[in-house]
């Protein structure tokens, strides 16, 4: 029986996960379920799956949670503020955490899971991206396993053998990261200057978060996921590749020095990567529908269009650049797709903003999580600057 943390429990990974726990009441319980405001969401959560704590990390939704849980009868205890998702995702709550909060705020709490060797099952890749050094050596400290949940990274984890000193002992190549090109594939840059956030967060084939959403039409989403595969499977960014598969079905790939290319296949749905991390190394039922291979009948492949999509160029170069790049591009990322889905910058300076910000990031490598954030910080503020200039 494993005991869960779900932080980011009201989210669509969140959801997703929950579905795949309530098919296995044998195997799974929840222990925490956390979310940042979403007061009705977390009840009906907390009400269902009964956790011994309720995390809600905005601090101001503390008593109308607790009132709330009151009024249904459940007993859950109510932990308040960015502080007690630390707590929860290092505490005796749990023996594996769910770590599906969107953006910067979930680092910390990504962070103190695996230094206390919690099972960690990964989708808050920008926790990869700020810190993959610093959650590496969590890992070490703690001696937890981490298990990624986002689709392409869960495959390649699929196609690696178990257990190996690095790529190159066991014959890998490069490793080969399918994107869906997101709604605007094939669009000129002058046909994107007037897109607006209902129909960027479109997905052809995946239903997700406001900011991944985003994220997935500007190609940046497959940025962050290659400096995540850095990260996760060690390797240096020119053996991480990435192509355009409209159909989602293969979630990346692996090519070996014999020719070998191993490949995951499923239907588009995040249950399986998450059924997978949940019972590894043994397989259980997801709820997915079987993948139809005859009435699918055919797979397409297109290289990215790197000169419309720059988002995914700014990664490689941030990547490239090191020491604090990665941070200023997440940042200044979230920053200008917050402020265009608020209608405040149209969807082009996105890249705009964040190709100013890289320009002027530091070149020193933080050392520590306190110069992580301060980075981060530094990085909104400008970005901050930049977005009011572009909108003007
Ligand atoms: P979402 O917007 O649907 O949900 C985000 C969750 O995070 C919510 O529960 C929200 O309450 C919580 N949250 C937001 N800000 C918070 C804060 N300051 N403190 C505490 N909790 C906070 O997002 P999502 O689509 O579920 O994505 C979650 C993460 O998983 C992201 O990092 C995303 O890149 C990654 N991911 C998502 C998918 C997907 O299919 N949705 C696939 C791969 C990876
Ligand atoms: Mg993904």
């Amino acid at each position: 029986m494993k005991t869960l943390a779900v932080l980011g429990a009201t989210g669509s990974i969140g959801a997703s996960t929950l579905d795949v726990v309530a098919r296995h009441p044998d195997k799974y319980r929840v222990g925490v379920l956390a979310a940042h405001r979403s007061v009705d969401a977390l009840t009906e959560l907390c009400a269902r799956f009964r956790p011994e704590l309720a995390v809600i990390a905005d601090a101001a939704c503390e008593r109308e949670l607790r009132e709330r849980l009151h009024a249904r009868g459940v007993a859950s205890r109510v932990e308040a503020g960015p502080h007690a998702l630390v707590e929860a995702a290092s505490g005796a709550h749990c023996d594996t955490v769910v770590a599906a909060i969107v953006g910067a705020a979930g680092l910390e709490s990504t962070l103190a899971a695996a230094r206390a060797g919690k099972r960690l099952l990964l989708a808050n890749k920008e926790a990869v991206v700020m810190a993959g050094d610093l959650l590496a050596a969590a890992l070490r400290e703690g001696g937890g396993t981490l298990l990624p949940l986002d689709s392409e990274h869960n495959a390649v984890f699929q196609c690696l053998p178990r257990e190996h000193a690095d790529l190159d002992a066991v014959g890998v190549k490069r490793i080969l990261l399918t994107a869906s090109g997101g709604p605007f594939r094939g669009r000129s840059a002058a046909e994107l200057a007037t897109i607006t956030p209902e129909q960027a967060c479109a997905h052809p084939n995946w239903r997700m978060g406001r900011k991944i959403s985003v994220d997935s039409a500007t190609l940046m989403n497959k940025g962050l996921e290659v400096i995540e595969a850095h990260h996760l499977f060690r390797a240096p960014a020119t053996r991480i590749e990435v192509v355009v598969h409209p159909q989602s079905i293969i979630h990346s790939l692996v090519e070996y020095a014999d020719g070998s290319l191993l490949a995951q296949l499923g239907n588009p749905d995040m249950r399986t990567a998450i059924a997978h991390a949940l019972a590894w190394p043994e397989r259980i039922d997801a709820g997915v529908a079987a993948l139809d291979l005859v009435r699918l009948g055919r797979l397409d492949f297109e290289a990215p269009d790197l000169a419309t999509f720059r988002c995914l160029a700014l990664a490689y170069q941030a990547l490239a650049t090191g020491g604090a790049a990665t941070i200023v591009l997440n940042a200044a990322n979230e920053e200008a797709v917050a402020a265009f889905l608020d209608a405040r910058l149209p969807f082009l300076a996105i890249a705009e903003t964040i190709e100013r910000c890289l320009a002027e990031a530091p070149t020193g490598a933080p050392a520590d999580l306190a110069a992580i954030l301060d980075a981060d910080l530094t990085a909104r503020r400008h970005a901050q600057r930049m977005i009011a200039a572009l909108s003007a």
